[in-house]
């Protein structure tokens, strides 16, 4: 799933906000996640487990993993609940 797009539409913060996602930002991404969506298949737990521990406060920290690894590991969230904003403008 592509983590930059919201509805067919690229991600903004406001769409995202809007659709209950919640922010975890970092230096060069912000993550966003909607446990609403999750379904807990682990996949960006698994992918990442210094981006994504359960149990920590934030349970996201972008800054763990460049952003291309975050961009990777936000793709393979089957449910949308993880999506992302790119600061680096690529
Ligand atoms: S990969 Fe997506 S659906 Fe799976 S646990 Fe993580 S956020 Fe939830």
């Amino acid at each position: 799933m592509d983590g930059s797009k919201l509805n067919g539409h690229v991600a903004t913060e406001e769409s995202l906000t809007e659709n209950g996602y919640r922010k975890y930002s970092g230096e060069g991404i912000d993550i966003y996640y909607n446990k609403d969506v999750c379904i807990h298949a682990g996949k960006c737990v698994k992918g990442n487990s210094e981006v994504y521990e359960v149990g920590r406060r934030p349970w996201i920290i972008a800054d763990n993993a460049s952003t291309d690894e975050n961009v990777r590991i936000v793709n393979t969230c089957p449910s949308g609940a993880l999506k992302y904003i790119r600061k680096d403008g690529k």
